[in-house]
C-alpha cells in the first residue's frame, strides 16, 4: 500500500468519535514496511485493548479485543481475512462498533483476524504462524491471495462504515 500520513490515519476513522480518533498512539510510521502491506494494522501501544485498521487514506475502523482470553471449543484458528491457520491464540475475534448511531447504540460486528493483524506478512511467508505444523499448501497465486484477503477486508470493514444493522452478524452489548 502508498505510505499515509498521521494525518490521513487520524482522519479515516469511521467508527470512533473525533476525540477518540485524537488519542489513538500510531506505530511508528517510517518503520512501518508499507510495500508489504494490503493494510495497516496495529494494537494502540497506550490502551492495547484497542487496536486499528486502515486500508486507505480514507478509511479505518476501530476494533476492540476482548478482555480475558477465553478458550472455547467453538474458537476459529483460521483468520477470516487471509486464512492463515493458527494455534489458538493466533487469531482474535475482534470486534468493532458500527460506525454512527448503531455504534453508538452498541451495536457492534465481529470478524476472527490473525492477532498481530499481520495478515499481509503471513501471506507473502514474511512472518510464520507459531506452532503451526501441517502447511496448508494452496494452489493459488499470492496476488490471488491478497485479492482474497482484501475482498474479506473490504467486506468487513464495509459492514462496519456503512452503521447499518444487518441480520446474523450482528452482536449487542
Ligand atoms: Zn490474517
Amino acid at each position: 500500500m502508498e505510505p499515509l500520513t498521521e494525518k490521513e490515519i487520524r482522519a479515516g476513522f469511521a467508527n470512533c468519535s473525533k476525540g477518540e480518533a485524537s488519542r489513538i498512539k500510531l506505530p511508528d510510521l517510517a518503520a512501518v514496511p508499507w510495500p508489504d502491506l494490503d493494510f495497516l494494522g496495529w494494537t494502540d501501544p497506550g490502551a492495547p485493548q484497542r487496536a486499528l485498521l486502515v486500508v486507505s487514506a480514507e478509511v479505518g475502523i476501530v476494533l476492540r479485543r476482548p478482555e480475558a482470553r477465553r478458550s472455547t471449543a467453538m474458537r476459529s484458528s483460521m483468520c477470516r481475512i487471509c486464512y492463515t491457520g493458527h494455534t489458538a491464540d493466533g487469531v482474535t475475534l475482534f470486534v468493532a462498533p458500527l460506525a454512527g448511531a448503531a455504534g453508538r447504540n452498541g451495536n457492534t460486528v465481529g470478524e476472527y483476524i490473525c492477532s498481530d493483524l499481520a495478515c499481509s506478512l503471513y501471506l507473502r511467508g514474511k512472518r510464520q504462524p507459531r506452532g503451526r505444523l501441517v502447511r496448508q499448501e494452496e494452489s493459488l497465486s499470492l496476488e490471488e491471495r491478497v485479492d482474497r484477503a482484501l475482498t474479506n477486508l473490504n467486506g468487513f470493514v464495509k459492514r462496519v462504515t456503512s452503521g447499518q444493522l444487518s441480520s446474523g452478524r450482528l452482536s449487542s452489548r
